[in-house]
């Protein structure tokens, strides 16, 4: 920021940040944000002390900021860290998945934070570049429903109780939008900062659900943190124009009404959302396949019905 000094010690700000009414340098934007997601963790219930979390890192701006917060604070609270990342295989030419697994990579080993890697198609037979030709879906809708079940899994083999995600509060605010514009009262009722461990599925916590895409950037340039920039080649389709345009007008919002987006997220998470906790829940079954939860009746798990379409493991199957 051209002229405009840190609040805290008067040097060269780096960020503005309107809604706190702070202006920061990079040394204390940087302590600020820790304290501050510290906090978050604490007051949600996120990790305790004897808890092994696995970290998924895609090697953006806000898993990357994750994983070097939640590195210190596990030097000072005492849990136990491990790194993911999911090779997707998306390459169209860009090798975008390459790039990000490689930077992920190099985080962890700044960090020197133990980590595994993994490989979609060398593990599963398919990496979504395939997938994006042969399963009859959105490809975006196909790669989060490889991305939650890979990542479950992942966590699970690496002994972690607990699994963090990158999630910041434009994505969380664009959720909140969308759900009530869309009136998908069972989207909303998932969409937590917390979600406890339940039904055969591991905790999972975003602790960046209230910072802004903004700071992570920042946090992510000030400390000279690696991460990739350009966006997967199939990025336009992320949850379709609408979204698009609803991110848009909740950025000019908060452009408008500084704090805009955290009252909208943090209101919905500790007023709102806990009114969903009645709603029936969905009927889970447990795959046949794999054993993981399933959706009302069906027998097989989405994923299973996906690897089935890629043509591996349909032997299986009928076995059964
Ligand atoms: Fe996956 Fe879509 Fe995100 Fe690319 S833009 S990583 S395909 S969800
Ligand atoms: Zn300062
Ligand atoms: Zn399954």
């Amino acid at each position: 920021c051209e002229n405009v000094y840190c609040k805290k010690c008067g040097s060269k700000a780096v960020i503005r940040l309107p809604y706190a009414n702070l202006t920061l340098c990079a040394k204390h934007f940087s302590e600020w944000l820790e304290t501050r997601v510290e906090k978050v963790i604490k007051e949600y219930k996120m990790i305790s002390e004897k808890d092994v979390v696995a970290v998924a890192v895609s090697g953006g701006k806000d898993s990357t900021t994750l994983l070097h917060i939640l590195k210190g604070l596990s030097e000072r609270n005492g849990f136990d860290l491990v790194g993911i990342n999911i090779d997707l295989g998306i390459d169209n030419g860009t090798k975008y998945s390459a790039l990000s697994t490689e930077l992920a990579v190099k985080n962890f080993e700044l960090t020197h934070v133990r980590y595994k890697v993994i490989e979609l198609k060398r593990e599963y037979g398919f990496g979504i570049d395939e997938a994006k030709l042969k399963a009859r879906r959105p490809v975006c809708s196909t790669c989060g429903l490889v991305k939650r079940y890979v990542l479950e899994e992942a966590a699970e083999s690496v002994g972690a109780n607990v699994l963090a995600t990158g999630h910041n509060l434009n994505d969380m605010a664009v959720f909140v939008m969308s759900g009530y514009h869309t009136g998908d009262l069972q989207n909303l009722a998932r969409l937590r900062a917390v979600s406890p461990a339940e039904n055969g599925y591991i905790k999972k916590v975003k602790p960046l659900f209230l910072t802004s895409e903004k700071e992570t950037a920042t946090y992510a340039i000030v400390n000279k943190i690696p991460f990739i920039m350009d966006s997967c080649p199939n990025n336009p389709s992320v949850g379709g124009p609408t979204s698009d345009k609803l991110r848009r007008l909740i950025e000019n919002t908060e452009d408008e009404i500084p704090g805009f987006m955290v009252r909208l997220v943090e209101n919905f998470e500790n007023k709102i959302r806990p009114f969903f906790e009645d709603l029936p829940k969905f009927n889970l079954g447990k795959c046949k396949m794999c054993g993981k939860p399933t959706n009302n009746d069906r027998e097989i798990c989405s994923f299973c019905a996906l690897k089935i379409k890629m043509g591996g493991d349909s032997k299986d199957v009928v076995a059964k």
